[in-house]
């Protein structure tokens, strides 16, 4: 190869590196920014989280196509109907519990107050947020050990493939059964209702990002983030393997109560759930699964 070539070869290769270590930062960070800033400076979650949340997911589906991680997952799996209805349902259900808190809140007792409302309302978002995630992370682990918790989650693991849908691929009342932790310890210390809002928010981007059939690379943000690099470990196809992981939005919890998996380089794209061979392809009738299972299953684990 010509040195003139080679030089050439090695400015794409670094500009390649860059641009997939940005991706996670510029749609996660920036969407997150956005959204933050803009309540913070009064704009009505309302008005600016759905159109920052479109925003992503356009980026996300743009990317997918552009620099796809396994070429084969950008093909329909028979999973497409099913996955819309969950990210609408899934959307439907986390809006309506912000709504819900914002009513609970205000018949609250307000002489019990905890919450550092001087804080900067970046500062009050973090505390929010992190409060969420920690409940996530626990009924996320959780799920793969109590038997009727994994019969609701069962089918976000079902997919033979992960792309951004995916994240939103939850039954309804295991994604209530997710969120309830955090809001009830929020509504508690008297969380203001746009540090849940924008929680919320957080959490529907990064889930896209965490799924997304993007070749992006996190780096050191890994440490704090469960990124794609991490989660895609979580989808393996034999139960005994996905046990770790757990994190929803940090990693660092996974590292805090020791479960993150060990595993070196970049996960097999032939994930799934081979235990679970009957989980249904429609909406409802993996919504009705969990109540159907045979009872024969029931001690497997
Ligand atoms: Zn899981």
């Amino acid at each position: 190869m010509q040195a003139a070539t080679r030089s050439r070869f090695a400015v794409a290769t670094a500009l390649h590196s860059l641009a997939d270590r940005a991706v996670y930062p510029l749609v996660v960070g920036g969407g997150v920014a956005l959204v933050v800033g803009s309540v913070a400076e009064g704009v009505s979650y309302w008005a600016v989280a759905p159109p920052v949340v479109l925003l992503c997911a356009a980026i996300v589906v743009v990317l997918e196509r552009c620099r796809p991680y396994a070429a084969a997952w950008l093909e329909p799996h028979g999973d497409v109907a099913a996955d819309r209805m969950h990210l609408t349902a899934n959307l439907a259900v986390s809006q309506l519990a912000i709504l819900t808190y914002g009513a609970a809140l205000r018949a609250r007792d307000s002489t019990m107050q905890v919450w550092p409302h001087e804080w900067p309302f970046p500062a009050q978002f973090l505390l929010g947020l992190g409060i969420i995630d920690l409940g996530l992370y626990w009924v996320h682990r959780l799920s793969h050990s109590v038997p009727w918790l994994w019969r609701l989650h069962a089918i976000h693991h079902g997919p033979r493939r992960v792309y951004w849908m995916n994240g939103q691929r939850r039954h309804v009342l295991h994604e209530a059964i997710e969120g309830a932790p955090g809001l009830v310890v929020l509504w508690l210390i008297g969380a203001p209702v746009d540090v849940v809002a924008c929680g919320f928010a957080t959490i529907t981007i990064h889930l896209m990002l965490q799924h997304a059939n993007i070749a992006y690379r996190a780096g050191i943000l890994r440490r704090v983030f469960s990124v794609a690099e991490l989660h895609r470990w979580h989808h393996q196809r034999l139960y005994a393997d996905v046990q770790g992981n757990y994190g929803a939005l940090l990693s660092v919890w996974d590292a805090l109560f020791g479960t993150t998996l060990h595993k070196l380089g970049d996960a097999p794209p032939d994930v799934g759930m081979d235990d679970e061979p009957d989980l249904p392809l429609d909406w409802l009738g993996q919504h009705l699964w969990p109540f159907r299972r045979p009872a024969a299953r029931e001690g497997d684990r």
